[in-house]
């Protein structure tokens, strides 16, 4: 990355970073997925139970790799022998030590939102697992929750429906078919394979450091 976009890009960090440790969620900045992989690899104990969401930004960054590593209780639904088994490993998600995620958007203010269809991996976010860590990339860090409600209409949901190969207007066309109506967060369309059905807003936590953010300076996702 440019030497001058970087140095604006890690201020926009640091002010994000600055916030979400005013909602009491724990907040890094890492100069790399390397680096990003180093900090998760701190932040969890080899043995303990570990559970993720459906995350192109995990495998991206390396953070899967390490979950995958045999180090730890990896509660992996992609060996599931059925949907079945699926369910078990979403409802053992709730005890487990640790849950890794992405974000679909983190505002400069210190929120985090996140929009779900299954929404297994938004009801872990909200309860359940001790600890809750987000790898993030910077081009998910937006000025409010405006910008948060936009950027899942134009951004995430269209490649990730595509991505789990959903019949929707969005993977069509590129954008969510609420946009060209104003864009309200909860509007959208009608289709059965629809991915956005529970919005969440993290905002201050009551349990001081659940949440953890690493924030890294590379491209992670969409
Ligand atoms: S509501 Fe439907 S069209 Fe809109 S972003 Fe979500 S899945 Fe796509």
């Amino acid at each position: 990355m440019n030497e001058i976009v970087m140095r604006t890009v890690s201020r926009r960090l640091e002010r994000c970073a600055e916030n979400l440790r005013k909602n009491n969620i724990d907040a890094y900045i890492a100069e790399n997925c390397a680096e990003a992989v180093s900090i998760v690899e701190g932040l969890m104990k080899d043995g303990d139970t570990i559970s993720c969401g459906g995350s192109v930004s995990l495998a991206e960054s390396g953070v899967l790799a390490l979950m995958q590593s045999g180090r730890y209780n990896f509660l992996d639904r992609s060996k599931a022998a059925d949907r079945e088994a699926v369910e078990q490993i979403y409802r053992d998600t709730f005890s487990a030590d640790v849950f890794l995620t992405s974000s679909n958007a983190v505002t400069e203010n210190g929120e985090l939102y996140n929009v779900d269809g299954n929404s297994n991996r938004v009801a872990a976010i909200c309860y359940g697992p001790k600890s809750v860590i987000f790898v993030v990339g910077y081009n998910k860090v937006v000025r409010d929750l405006d910008e948060a409600i936009r950027r899942v209409k134009c951004k995430a949901a269209p490649p990730n429906a595509d991505r789990l190969s959903c019949d929707t207007y969005c993977a069509k066309t590129g954008e969510c078919v609420s946009v060209a109506k104003g864009g309200d967060m909860a509007a959208g369309c009608s289709s059965e394979g629809r991915i956005c059905c529970n919005y969440v807003v993290s905002a201050q936590q009551r349990i001081k450091g659940r949440m953890k953010v690493i924030l890294v300076k590379e491209e992670l996702g969409f």
